[in-house]
């Protein structure tokens, strides 16, 4: 089936120019979206400048009572609320192998990150999946978001050397506390990150576990500051 979606994806893209991937009128040429569909995102406002959980407007400083007593990140981006069609565009790539929303994820990603009044990282870091799990999907969509930003943002992207050890439950399928134990070793780093500042790079940020154990591994190889890039946050 993405093999036939593909194709029928490229065809219809060679004869009429790009489709929007939400209502399949024409997109522009630079984005894999129509201009009605992007104004319908479920675009993320006020949030945690360390997390990038939502917040009312009111909240003065910009910090969730979780970052106040441990901050995930020191600055943390998302561009969408992990709600419809977010979701199904996440899902979509990451179980049908659709490319083209990982390029519209990463370029809405790279606007609001070039948007935003912050210094850029020395490398991205997309979340490693495991060995197993790479195998069976035959990409990582962290990575393919990260080679979105790469060139826009003009920072490289560091994934060799650094590993996912352990091919962790679905995390979905997990009760708070287990999801906790089941990713805090999860990464491994053998580069030399020292004095490096690094932002990580994943599709959805959930409990943050994932994130906060990656964050613990890279500052373990050296990084100064590690930051966060989510398409994004539930
Ligand atoms: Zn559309
Ligand atoms: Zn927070």
């Amino acid at each position: 089936m993405p093999f036939l979606y593909r194709w029928s994806q490229n065809i219809q893209s060679l004869l009429l120019g790009p489709a929007c991937v939400l209502c399949h009128a024409p997109a522009s040429l630079e984005q894999d979206i129509c201009v009605e569909c992007k104004a319908e995102l479920p675009w993320l406002g006020s949030a945690c400048r360390h997390c990038a959980l939502a917040l009312s407007e009111l909240t003065a400083d910009r910090i969730c009572p979780d970052c106040r007593k441990r901050p995930l990140a020191e600055r943390a981006i998302a561009s969408l609320h992990y709600r419809p069609p977010a979701d199904w565009l996440v899902t979509r790539l990451k179980f049908s192998a659709r490319m083209p929303h990982a390029r519209l994820l990463g370029d809405l990603l790279a606007e609001r990150i070039g948007a935003a009044d912050m210094c850029r990282p020395d490398y991205l870091v997309p979340v490693p999946l495991h060995a197993k799990n790479l195998r069976k999907r035959g990409f990582n969509q962290a990575e393919r978001i990260a080679r979105r930003l790469a060139e826009p943002l003009a920072v490289p992207i560091a994934a060799q050397g650094i590993e996912r050890r352990l091919a962790t439950e679905r995390q979905s399928t997990l009760a708070a506390s287990a999801r906790r134990a089941n990713v805090r070793n999860a990464f491994v780093c053998r580069r030399d990150l020292h004095g490096a500042h690094v932002a990580i790079v994943d599709d959805v940020v959930t409990t943050g576990h994932t994130v906060r154990a990656l964050a613990a591994c890279l500052r373990r190889a050296g990084a100064q500051r590690v930051d966060l890039y989510a398409v994004a946050r539930a």
